[in-house]
């Protein structure tokens, strides 16, 4: 395999280049899909790029979905063609552009009435045909025991069959590093632990941001043509500093545009499910989706939707989700998980958009499921869409700054062909994502990783001390956290034994950076994730 050299991300490097006294095409708050995604848009195209993270990168929302790279079944039974379109086609690019990232996995629908299998299986034959070139493979429909082959662990009373069909599925938090990493290696600045505070204006314009390194309090200051504010449900914050200093006669409070509702993911041990197929019921009790996804060896139940008025980092699961989504497991799994099964559980918050109804600050921009507002002094929100999306939504952004003259038009679809770091070449094996993360977890850069002290001390199955210094030296990890939770993701799929590696993880940190590796508020935090409301 060829021999790869990533950029190293020291981190007192990086801060001093914030120290810069220079001019930036772009600077962008928000280190989750969507920032990351405008930064590596951008820098493809020759503009230079400076972006802040306030905590770590994928912190936010962006480590915490289904991990489906979908074209949403969902959108087509509300008759939403052209999005479901767009993500399909879109789906295909992160498939083929992170192979080792992101792949195609078979879901089944069981069906338990009669009714079901047509009813469902036209839609998705349908959901085929609208893929077309993009199609990931045909919908098929099951017999009772092609069903329980792929779902060994579905309920097998009153089963009558089921419905086959292909989306993909992917590790968020490591797809997140890739694009910062890949937006690194063509030029951009990307720092984590540090927060956007403020803007600065000239002639009522943004000309820049106010920063602040959050592990050493020093501000920064960093100039830049176009100031685009990605940070997910907390772009409010920033849309009504800039309202309040720029709204002129300062009459109307900038509106909230963002609603934010939680959805909740439970992970339990593989054999719940069996096999290497989702299952996906379309309608539960109440109305609506639930998956079981296997995904890194383990399976991960959910989601929920419910609206909350906070925005609190680590959002806590309400019993009644809990309860709905053991409840219903229950209905389809043989064996149904308990609280005691649960190894995890995170919550993570939609940006669901709600733009204001006549907002005369603002010109809205293009509104499909994420929505874009370009405030009257120039700066460039961006909000709501999915995971799936965040190339096509980093297009509409550049689009909307070029609109408006913030930077010039540059040819869009760089990025369409635009192999992510691991990914540069084709790799002689690619491993499942449902299966256990380990060394192939790391694409093209795996020889890289072996290579690097440690590479024979497994702390844990699939997490190994070279891993550690990896994530340290090439992936911006300053905290048990960011290893523990975000390059590997063993917080997600079980918190105790995250939580018992704190220690040694801490320690390998603290020899690579000088920095403290905060493990005791890594392991609080851990019992966040093993906490079920009772
Ligand atoms: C439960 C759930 C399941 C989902 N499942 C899927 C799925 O399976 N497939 C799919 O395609 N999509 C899915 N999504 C949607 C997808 O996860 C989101 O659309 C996407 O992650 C949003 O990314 P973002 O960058 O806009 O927000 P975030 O990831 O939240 O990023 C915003 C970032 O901004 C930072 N920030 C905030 N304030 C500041 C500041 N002042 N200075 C600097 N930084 C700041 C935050 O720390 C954060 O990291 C799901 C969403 C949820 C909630």
């Amino acid at each position: 395999m060829k021999e790869l050299a990533p950029l190293p991300t020291d981190r007192a490097a990086l801060v001093a280049r914030l120290a810069e006294p220079r001019a930036y095409d772009v600077a962008i708050v928000g280190g989750g899909a969507t920032g990351l995604g405008v930064a590596l848009d951008a820098a493809a195209r020759g503009f230079s790029v400076v972006l802040v993270e306030s905590h770590d990168f994928a912190k936010g929302t962006s480590s915490r979905a289904t991990k489906l790279v979908h074209g949403g079944v969902r959108y087509l039974a509300q008759g939403n063609i052209g999005l479901v379109r767009e993500a399909l086609r879109e789906r295909t690019t992160l498939l083929h552009n992170a192979p080792y990232l992101a792949q195609p996995l078979a879901f089944v629908m069981p069906s338990y009435k009669w009714w079901e299998m047509p009813f469902y299986g036209i839609g998705l034959t349908l959901y085929d045909a609208l893929a077309g070139k993009a199609g990931l493979g045909r919908t098929e429909f099951l017999s009772r025991a092609k069903t329980l082959a792929l779902l060994p662990g579905a309920q097998p009373q009153g089963l009558k069959g089921g419905v086959k069909y292909w989306d993909g599925q992917f590790n968020d938090a490591r797809l997140a590093l890739a694009l910062g990493r890949t937006a690194a290696a063509r030029g951009a600045l990307l720092v984590n632990y540090c927060r956007a505070v403020d803007l600065f204006y000239q002639d009522g314009k943004v000309a820049g941001l106010l920063c602040q390194d959050t592990l050493s309090g020093q501000s920064y200051r960093l100039q830049s043509r176009c100031v685009v504010n990605a940070a997910g449900v907390w772009v409010d914050e920033l849309r009504q500093k800039d309202g309040a200093a720029n709204g002129g006669d300062g009459r109307r409070p900038t509106q909230p545009m963002v609603a934010p509702s939680q959805g909740v993911h439970m992970v339990v041990d593989r054999d719940f499910l069996g096999g290497d197929t989702a299952l996906m019921v379309p309608k539960t009790a109440d109305g609506r989706v639930l998956f079981a996804v296997p995904w890194l060896g383990k399976v991960i139940l959910g989601t929920t939707d419910t609206p909350r008025h906070d925005l609190a980092r680590e959002p806590l699961a309400f019993k009644e989700e809990v309860d709905f989504i053991l409840t219903e497991a229950a209905r389809y799994l043989r064996r149904a998980p308990t609280r005691a099964d649960v190894r995890s559980i995170w919550v993570g918050l939609r940006p669901l958009v709600k733009p204001p109804d006549d907002e005369g600050d603002n010109t809205k921009g293009l509104s499909r499921e994420h929505t874009v507002l370009v405030s009257r002094s120039g700066l460039v929100t961006v909000t709501g869409g999915k995971w799936t999306t965040y190339r096509a939504m980093a297009e509409d952004v550049l689009a909307q700054c070029a609109a408006k003259s913030l930077i010039e038009t540059r040819a869009a679809g760089g990025t369409v062909d635009l192999k992510l770091v691991g990914a540069e070449a084709a790799l002689d094996e690619v491993h499942s994502i449902s299966q256990p993360p380990g060394l192939h977890s790391y694409g093209r850069e795996q020889a890289l990783v072996a290579s690097l002290p440690g590479a024979q001390t497994l702390l844990c199955d699939g997490l190994s001390e070279a891993m550690v210094r990896f994530a340290a030296r090439y992936e911006y990890a300053v905290h048990v956290e960011d290893v523990l939770a975000r390059r590997s993701r063993l917080l997600f799929l079980d918190a105790r034994l995250a939580s018992s590696l704190a220690v040694q993880v801490g320690a390998i940190l603290l020899q690579e950076t000088g920095l403290d590796p905060q493990i005791v508020a890594f392991t609080a935090l851990a019992q966040h994730y093993l906490c079920l409301p009772a």
